[in-house]
């Protein structure tokens, strides 16, 4: 039931102002036929886009089912508008180059439908209006009436409680008038049509109601409903559920992204989709397209930009279309999927040197177009903690090294799992501070400062009280080596929650890498002393202070936040460890040599050892470009197979440390975090197909886990995520999603050769080892 209570509208143009709807009170019942009447100007379209949540009332209120909408936000009159309301206008609204059953399937897409189930009720619906033989058909080969009727199949596709149609019959000739009509009438036996008309003779014909509205006032109706005010209790105030876009439609979106992204590694990819997930569902969550559209492409923007790489490849095409390189076999014959194939056809290089030059000239006018234009090197600062005689190096972070979750570029797995939690900031902070509230202290004024990033429920991981210290690390070096000996992981029980202040002034220290090599005059080379104890504790007791200076938060009505949880430097940092190494005595001594490393005194060629592997001879290199960018810039396409094309001799570790277009696809909160989680501590080889159902599986269900508690604020993806995982519930999606995988052939198999994981998972772990045995036991 739908109660209209003195609604006042103006609209206001310059000084004119023009009363719309004067007091206007009117109680709908669930089912009728309610015609609107009255002349050009008289409110009509007012009153009924008010009922359908497309514009605001000034004053009075609109009560659904008894609940009083004065204090809906956007999201729940987007959610209203999506669940109760269906809307057919005067002038169809279709798209054009779409067909019909897409035009219809539309409305589906954003209310979180299976694909199937969206073209089969998309189907029904058309059938119902009579179109059930032109699926296939664009609207623009469709009459008038035709098109009308395909929009009432849109309105009705998600069963809605109201249909409300502004002058539907319009722009329609008399002949299809009537089946227009007809059919609206069929649809007003079990809902409340409204429909809006300047036709006297076509209300009374077909409408079970007829009110008559001029100059904003009610002057007739002929079939009023009274009810009795006090039987009905006053009108309480109370959210709409949430409309949720279909995370198959969320994986659709991110695909497209991704073949437009070139990607580093395929789990970098799948981050990176997932990532984009994480906007869908914020997105999705409040599902305000059009409300949000701009604000969510500016504010994504920023934590999505577009990148160029200096060289990188394509693995979209090879993840989500497999079947597109396959040689087939016949039967009694092994098909081969061409994989490298397709991975290697799509490496690319840029000259990025000559990008930036393009750039820096401006005669590019690239400014225009974009809000900023960052670059990032892979520069990671060397940064270790002090305490007293003993020293811990926090970035690049090697604390599970052991379990082959690795940091910085050195494992295939890292950019996905990186345990880091170090990062640059964008130079421009206009960028990003908007999104954050600062807790305490301030942003870094200098090189040598940095933040704390707490998530946006303001927490940070117990990892991160190891890196600050303010938890003894041998404490999470223990844990580890329980887990690797597969002894029982003894968590700490006395974690506390911690004061702001208590992370400010915290210092780390930095070291220029260059220093890690000292001069041999003997043999007129370099020696790598990074694993001479008391060398390493004097280089960083002298090392320069890093020191956190903030305690940052996202802002509650942040849409996107930018950095990610962890410790954000400023780029100067990073300008900071290029200049001091670029000035460094070896580094100029490699320079003015080019031919020999100074590490071994062998030219290159002789290297012993040395791949015979050429990378070259798979994909041509802009080799004068390369040669330019030596000690500058190195491929990614080398980071991402650093394991098996590793040169030994430290020339490359020197070279990590300057190169470029790393952090390319560090992603915030969610992904790396959740899915390290997930994955990491389920032990799993996880193919692409396999993650992707699963991530699927866990989006579904806390999306019912969403929905079920009403109550929170579950649009905080990042920390309710995770909290669910660890549900009763969440446990039991794991677990289910994973076995349907492995019942449905595969994807996901239980790996014992290689140990994941993160600390903390231990019982969950061994829990799933069970139920891996158990499965393999049942499965033939
Ligand atoms: P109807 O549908 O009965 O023709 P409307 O509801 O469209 O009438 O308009 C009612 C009055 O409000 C008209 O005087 C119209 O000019 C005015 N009006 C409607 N929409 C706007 C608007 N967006 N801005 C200014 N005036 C408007
Ligand atoms: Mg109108």
């Amino acid at each position: 039931m739908l109660q209209i209570k003195q609604i006042y509208k103006e609209y206001k143009t310059g000084n004119l102002v023009q009363k719309a709807l004067d007091g206007v009170s009117l109680n709908l019942r669930d089912n009728e036929f309610v015609a609107i009447l009255g002349p050009s100007g008289s409110g009509k379209t007012t009153l009924l886009n008010i009922i359908g949540g497309l514009d605001r009332y000034d004053s009075g209120d609109l009560i659904i089912n008894g609940i009083s909408t004065k204090k809906y936000k956007d999201r729940d009159w987007d959610s209203y508008r999506n669940h109760t309301i269906g809307f057919v206008f005067q002038s169809y609204n279709l798209i054009p180059h779409q067909t019909v059953l897409s035009n219809v399937e539309l409305a589906l897409t954003i209310s979180g439908v299976s694909t199937a189930e969206r073209k089969k009720r998309a189907q029904k619906a058309l059938e119902q209006v009579g179109l059930g033989q032109q699926l296939h058909k664009k609207p623009n080969q469709m009459s008038g009436g035709q098109m009308q009727r395909v929009a009432i199949a849109r309105a009705l596709v998600n069963d809605p409680e109201i249909l409300l149609a502004d002058e539907p019959t319009g722009a329609l000739d008399s002949e299809t008038i009537v089946q227009v009509m007809e059919l609206l009438k069929q649809v007003a036996r079990d809902r409340l049509v409204v429909m809006v008309t300047h036709n006297p003779e076509l209300a009374e014909a077909y409408a079970t109601r007829i009110v008559n509205l001029k100059d904003g006032k009610i002057r007739s109706d002929s079939c009023p409903f009274e009810i009795e005010e006090s039987s009905l209790g006053s009108p309480v105030h109370k959210s709409m559920g949430r409309t949720s876009m279909s995370f198959l439609t969320a994986l659709s979106l991110s695909f497209q992204n991704l073949g437009t992204k070139k990607a580093r590694t395929l789990l970098t990819s799948f981050a990176g989709s997932i990532g984009i997930i994480g906007i869908a569902l914020i997105l999705s969550l409040s599902n305000g397209v059009n409300a949000y559209i701009k604000s969510i492409e500016e504010d994504t923007l920023s934590e999505y930009p577009l990148q160029i790489q200096s060289t990188a490849m394509n693995l979209s095409s090879m993840m989500f279309d497999p079947g597109s390189a396959r040689v087939e076999g016949d039967s009694g014959e092994i098909g081969v999927t061409r994989v490298l194939a397709s991975m290697f056809s799509t490496v690319d290089s840029n000259d990025l040197e000559a990008l930036k030059l393009y750039f820096d000239s401006g005669e590019s006018g690239i400014e225009n177009y974009a809000k900023a234009v960052e670059y990032t090197y892979d520069v990671d600062p060397q940064i270790y903690r002090l305490d007293g005689n003993h020293i811990r190096q926090v970035n690049p972070d090697g604390s599970f090294s052991a379990l082959g979750i690795g940091s910085g570029s050195d494992s295939f797995m890292s950019s996905f799992m990186s345990t880091d939690v170090f990062y640059q900031m964008p130079e421009n902070t206009d960028l990003f501070q908007e999104q954050y509230e600062i807790k305490a202290g301030r942003w870094p004024e200098k090189y040598n400062e940095c933040v704390v990033v707490l998530t946006s429920g303001g927490s940070v991981s117990d990892f991160l009280l190891y890196t600050l210290g303010l938890r003894d690390a041998d404490e999470l070096d223990a844990m580890i080596s329980q887990f690797l000996s597969e002894e029982k992981v003894e968590v700490p029980a006395d974690i506390r929650p911690y004061g702001y202040d208590e992370m400010i002034g915290i210092a780390f220290k930095l070291v220029n890498a260059a220093d890690y090599y000292e001069y041999d005059a003997d043999y007129d080379l370099w020696r790598d002393k990074s694993d001479d104890e008391a060398y390493m504790r004097e280089l960083v007791a002298e090392g320069e202070d890093i020191t956190v200076v903030g305690v940052v938060q996202p802002s509650d009505d942040a849409v996107a936040a930018m950095l990610s949880p962890g410790i954000a430097y400023p780029a100067a940092l990073t300008e900071h460890v290029m200049e001091q190494a670029a000035s460094s005595q070896i580094v100029l001594e490699q320079l003015a040599d080019p031919g020999t490393n100074v590490l071994t005194g062998n030219s290159f060629g002789d290297e012993e050892g040395e791949s015979g592997f050429q990378l070259e001879s798979l994909f041509t290199v802009d080799e004068e470009a390369l040669g330019r960018a030596f000690g500058l810039y190195q491929s990614a396409f080398e980071i991402d197979l650093s394991d098996s094309f590793h040169m030994e001799d430290g020339v490359l570790d020197l070279a990590d440390m300057l190169d470029s277009d790393q952090m390319a696809l560090e992603l915030p909160e969610l992904p790396k975090l959740s899915m390290g989680d997930i994955v990491g501590s389920l032990n799993l080889k996880v193919s692409s197909k396999g993650i992707h159902q699963l991530t699927n599986d866990l989006f579904d269900g806390y999306q019912e886990y969403a929905s079920a508690h009403p109550e929170a604020d579950y649009s905080k993806l990042n920390e309710y995520f995770l909290e669910y995982l660890q549900t009763p519930q969440g446990q039991q999606r794991i677990q289910e999603s994973i076995r349907d995988i492995i019942s449905s052939g595969g994807g996901l198999q239980p790996d014992t050769s290689v140990s994941g994981g993160n600390a903390g998972g231990g019982a969950f772990q061994e829990e799933m080892r069970e139920e891996f045995r158990d499965l393999e036991k049942d499965s033939p």
